[in-house]
């Protein structure tokens, strides 16, 4: 006979299906759309989880410092202010000779969730760049398939805490303090090993701030931008703590709780979008 446990987590399961099904046939509509709607100022529109954007542009595929990578992905889109961002970082990477960036994903062409990949990069602000500052890259225009089948080393010895310094240079930790200096940028998402590294390098350095500890990003880093100016409908994430971070809360990524934490009993909160995204979605 059931009892009132089974039924309890049965339907706690049942939930959680729905709401995951739910969510990736949204993704699947904005996944579908391939080109950006035309508008005079571009708009970034709800949440960086929970958004899209209108008169977003393609970054070039190749650039001052830049490549762009996977290009099959059709996720070269986002807001001009992000366009902005890449091209200058692109510069002072080749200015200081430290290879040619490799970018990831930015948005889709109209933003609004992925089916792989990403929970944010919803409106157009959002990047990942690759860590290896490719030399190869900084000669030669890549070619299709090498941007297609060249992946991304990660900067730690195996599955531990511990940098790879075959991987691991100066010249990354120096692209950060480039990229989170930019008044532009919110926040930048690293792993907890890499922030630990900049935290003793660089210590007291107030751009410190920026660098966020996240789980995984030990190939990439994340970099988001603000809301831009006159935005109305972009919502920005909570502000920053202050401080560098470079104490306990940094600390507590190294432990057990970080590294596995328990599963959540609350079901996910299920993905709404802002009901303008609906009109840019069908436009
Ligand atoms: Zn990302």
């Amino acid at each position: 006979m059931l009892n009132i446990k089974t039924l309890f987590f049965t339907g706690f399961l049942l939930s959680l299906v729905l709401s995951e099904c739910l969510a990736s046939s949204i993704a699947e509509q904005w996944s579908r759309v391939s080109l950006p709607t035309y508008s005079v100022s571009s708009q970034s529109i709800g949440a960086y989880n929970g958004g899209c954007i209108s008169g977003a542009i393609s970054l070039p595929i190749n650039g001052t410092g830049y490549q762009v990578m996977r290009l099959s992905r059709n996720r070269t889109y986002g807001h001009p202010d992000l366009k902005h961002f890449i091209e200058g970082l692109g510069q002072s990477v080749a200015k200081q000779h430290l290879g040619s960036l490799l970018i990831g994903d930015l948005g889709q062409p109209r933003g609004g969730p992925t089916l792989s990949g990403h929970r944010s990069h919803q409106t157009g602000l959002d990047v990942d760049i690759w860590f290896l500052l490719s030399q190869q890259a900084a000669n030669r225009t890549l070619a299709f398939n090498e941007r297609e089948t060249w992946s991304a080393p990660s900067v730690l010895v195996g599955q531990s805490d511990t940098l790879d310094y075959s991987q691991w240079s100066k010249a990354n930790e120096k692209v950060l303090e480039v990229a989170a200096q930019l008044p532009e940028v919110d926040r930048i998402f690293v792993n907890p090993s890499i922030k630990r590294e900049l935290c003793l390098t660089h210590s007291g350095h107030g751009w410190l701030k920026k660098i966020r500890p996240w789980w995984k990003h030990d190939d990439h880093f994340h970099v988001r931008l603000k809301c831009p100016k006159d935005n109305k409908y972009c919502q920005s994430q909570e502000s920053l703590p202050p401080g560098t971070g470079c104490d306990a809360d940094l600390a507590w990524w190294f432990t057990e709780e970080a590294k596995h934490p328990t599963p959540s009993k609350i079901p996910p909160k299920p993905l709404i979008l802002p009901v303008l995204c609906d009109k840019i979605l069908k436009q």
